[in-house]
């Protein structure tokens, strides 16, 4: 595992407000992603919860699948959100 994985796999959810960032969702059996809003997570699951784990407590939308991947939405893949 290189240095920049296991920084993202350690984040936890109170270290993406600092960032202002969301956590990326993805639907391991349809594909089915999207991007949750930090704000309602934090108020769910705490600042210390780990974003690895968030995928646990979701279902998908699409075909109500439980196994879903998460991680943090980091801007710079393709698009940048913003800039403060
Ligand atoms: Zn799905």
């Amino acid at each position: 595992m290189s240095e920049d994985e296991r920084r993202h796999a350690a984040t936890c959810l109170g270290e993406l407000v600092e960032s202002g960032i969301g956590v990326f969702c993805w639907c391991n059996r349809c594909g089915h992603n999207a991007e949750l809003a930090i704000e309602t997570l934090l108020g769910q699951l705490g600042p210390d919860f780990p974003v690895p784990e968030v995928g646990a407590r979701l279902r998908c939308s699409g075909c109500g699948s439980k196994d879903i991947a998460t991680r943090p939405a980091w801007p710079g893949l393709g698009q940048v959100t913003r800039h403060d």
